[in-house]
């Protein structure tokens, strides 16, 4: 009988694992609910502490991968075919040295910014390489470590995205269907170019089981994304229907100190998105340059 129920709890428990849904987040496993330290959480900006980290130092996000690009029914899930060469990020707060396993998307954005919610996030996902894999690091304590970008609207598409955005049309419909890059990329296109600011915190994995203990990075500076691009995502199925939206709702702080690392670049390379600003910027600074030699 004992091994009989516990037959059905592994086969419920396997099946949950997959079969949970963003409509009903109140029945997900027992540590979604009852978790003291889950995510995601809103950013006030106002009540968090100053902190003066290292640097992040990446090695490879600047190498070129193929990878394979996946519906999962809860997000298009991107795994670099690194045949070993796997990229790794170490400082900046971090104890120890962690390797890149995957990079998925959230659309709304999970994090919130003074209460404003992004038209998509980006996750990295980092284990410590002390623990060896994803699996034997999510079940410990500062096991796991991600990074989030948050994405604005532009009203140019990101290009170095389109080589994903090109594989991402071949699996919308298909829970569970993969398939490959036809370009390579190098992963640093998922970060800002400016990658020392940012918000650090204690939290979770924002899926079930929910596992905490994990290491939040939310970079201040945002990518930028066209609305096209973002409609790809929004135009993925999932087993119940169309996935329009894939974020978790806000969870309590609970007293948890969240820290900024505040980017010592001028703010206005960040602000200059579209192409056309861009030359109008570079124009600008050749005018300034002009004056100042000409003034001299
Ligand atoms: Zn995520």
């Amino acid at each position: 009988m004992v091994q009989f129920l516990g037959f059905l709890v592994l086969t419920f428990g396997a099946a949950f694992a997959s079969h949970w849904s963003y409509d009903n987040q109140t029945v997900w496993p027992e540590l979604c609910n009852s978790g003291t330290r889950q995510s995601p959480i809103n950013i006030q900006t106002s009540s968090t502490k100053q902190t003066y980290l290292l640097p992040f130092i990446f090695t490879g996000y600047s190498e070129r991968f193929f990878a394979n690009v996946t519906n999962t029914g809860h997000t298009v899930k991107i795994n670099l075919q690194n045949n070993g060469k796997v990229p790794t990020v170490e400082r900046g707060g971090l104890p120890g040295t962690y390797a890149l396993d995957s990079v998925h998307f959230h659309w709304n954005s999970e994090h919130t910014i003074n209460g404003y919610r992004y038209p998509a996030e980006l996750h990295a996902v980092h284990y410590n390489v002390q623990y060896g894999n994803l699996d034997n690091a999510t079940i410990r304590e500062n096991g796991l470590a991600v990074f989030s970008i948050l994405f604005e609207i532009s009203s140019d598409d990101d290009k170095y995205f389109s080589p994903i955005m090109k594989v991402i049309e071949k699996v919308d419909n298909t829970v569970g269907m993969t398939a490959q890059t036809n370009e390579s990329f190098s992963p640093d296109i998922f970060f800002p170019r400016d990658t020392s600011g940012y918000y650090r915190y204690i939290g979770s994995l924002t899926t079930p089981d929910c596992n905490e203990g994990v290491i939040w990075t939310l970079f201040t500076n945002t990518l930028h994304i066209s609305e096209s691009q973002v409609s790809y995502f929004t135009s993925m199925w999932s087993e119940t229907g169309l996935l329009t939206e894939n974020y978790r709702t806000q969870q309590p702080i609970n007293g948890r100190p969240v820290y900024e690392k505040i980017s010592p670049l001028p703010k206005v390379i960040t602000i200059v998105t579209s192409n056309a600003s861009k030359v109008a910027y570079i124009k600008l600074l050749m005018l300034f340059s002009i004056i100042y030699l000409y003034l001299k």
